[in-house]
């Protein structure tokens, strides 16, 4: 038998990292090397257990200390370093980083840093450190695979195309439970009212994410990295079915679409099994049952996070990075009911419009002329 692909999976006890564990159940190809999570180590050593695994971490220094009692089959790390020599020390040839927000960008870099392939579900990574983590990818020669419906289906039909003949990305948004719903009519919307969402089982935070249209934001700048495809090139609409992930458009006007069953399990196994197709117990489409795949423009008066991350995109630097941590603690807040829901962009915005008036307070012209000077500098000594 062939040798198996030795597999580390972060943040396994939640949406993604259980789903991951199904599909690697099934698989031949796979060997578990490691697991991880935040603070629920009862379910990461049931895990441990059930999968054979030697190592796990926890982020939680008490919890690592609850799981290192209970199970001795093996070792447990503990802290946020703990999760990175999970990573640096596993021998792992791929990662699936299944972390929930820009927590995840740590392990993002470890496993690229190594030089390790990655299958990417923690899309804040991507948006907070989009260009580090591809550069980093480009110098060690790791390759990073999304693990996202509308970015596996666009990562699967851009590799059906020669170089350069992919002119326009479309990913598709379901619309969350509140779509077709005006301003006025998400003033009183509830906690359990956003988690209902209406196609897909997810984590809290991706689910009211997905409320707000956030997640499609987050998206656009998630396939932007992934693909180096200009933000005037990717489109966003509204497909209330979630059946059609993705589509590209040609340049003779063809549009190629992906369709499949609302499953992520689809979209790990692609990216777990370096994108070949392999049996899933998933029922395939009937499309005559479907009946009817509709699409609609987005309503950005009603769902302004998809303005401010386009905003803070095509703004660059560390725009994305504030928009990220502002959403992360509003979607907390909100979550908590500390926040209402239309309250979470007004953090958004208030908190991008006072980094940039601080940074401009403190972007004078003398400090101007020193950077520009120390460049200068700089450049000269380099050409002499
Ligand atoms: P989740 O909340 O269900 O699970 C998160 C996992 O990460 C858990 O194992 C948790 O213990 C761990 N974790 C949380 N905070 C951590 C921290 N600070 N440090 C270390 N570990 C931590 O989340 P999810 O829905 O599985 O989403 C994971 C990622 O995948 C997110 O970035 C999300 O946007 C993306 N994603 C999820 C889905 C989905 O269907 N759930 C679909 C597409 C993309
Ligand atoms: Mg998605």
């Amino acid at each position: 038998m062939p040798s198996r692909k030795r597999l580390l999976v972060l943040g396994s006890t939640g949406s993604i990292g259980t789903q991951a564990l199904d599909v690697c159940r099934r698989s031949e190809e796979l060997e578990l090397v490691g697991l991880s999570a935040e603070r629920s180590w009862e379910a990461l050593v049931e895990q441990a257990r059930a999968h054979r695994v030697g190592r796990i971490a926890l982020v939680d220094e008490h919890a690592a200390a609850r799981a290192s009692e209970a199970w001795t089959d093996g070792e447990v790390l503990g802290g946020p370093e703990g999760l990175v020599r999970l990573v640096v020390e596993s021998g792992a040839d791929l990662v699936l980083n299944a972390l929930v927000g820009s927590a995840g960008l740590g392990p993002t870099v470890a496993t690229l840093g190594e030089g390790i392939d990655l299958a990417l579900a923690n899309k804040e990574s991507l948006v907070v450190g989009g260009e580090l983590v591809t550069a980093l990818a480009e110098a060690t020669g790791a390759q990073i695979v999304p693990v996202d419906s509308e970015h596996t289906a666009l990562h699967q039909l851009i590799a059906g195309q020669p170089p350069g003949a992919v002119e326009r990305l479309t990913i598709t948004a379901s619309g969350g439970p509140f779509r077709g719903r005006a301003r006025s009519e998400l003033e009183d919307v509830t906690v359990k009212e956003a988690l209902a969402h209406p196609t897909w089982a997810m984590g809290g935070k991706i689910t009211i994410d997905s409320a707000t249209l956030m997640n499609k934001g987050l998206e656009v700048m998630e396939a932007h990295h992934l693909f180096g495809t200009p933000y005037d090139r990717i489109d966003v609409v509204v497909h209330p079915q979630s059946l059609v992930h993705g589509l590209i458009q040609l340049a003779d006007g063809a549009m190629l679409a992906h369709l499949g069953p609302a499953d992520m399990r689809i979209a790990i196994s692609y990216a777990l099994h370096g994108g070949e197709s392999v049996d899933l117990p998933v029922a395939p489409l009937n499309l005559a049952a479907v009946g009817e795949l509709s699409f609609e423009a987005i309503d950005l008066d009603a769902f302004p996070c998809l303005r401010l991350a386009g905003e803070a995109a095509r703004e660059g630097g560390t725009a994305p990075c504030v928009l990220n941590a502002a959403n992360e603690i509003a979607v907390h807040a909100f979550l908590e009911g500390r926040l209402r829901f239309l309250e979470i962009p007004e953090v958004i915005e208030h908190t991008l419009d006072e980094l940039e008036r601080e940074f401009s307070q403190w972007w004078t012209a003398d400090r101007r002329d020193a950077l520009r000077g120390g460049f200068d500098a700089v450049i000269t000594q380099r050409s002499t």
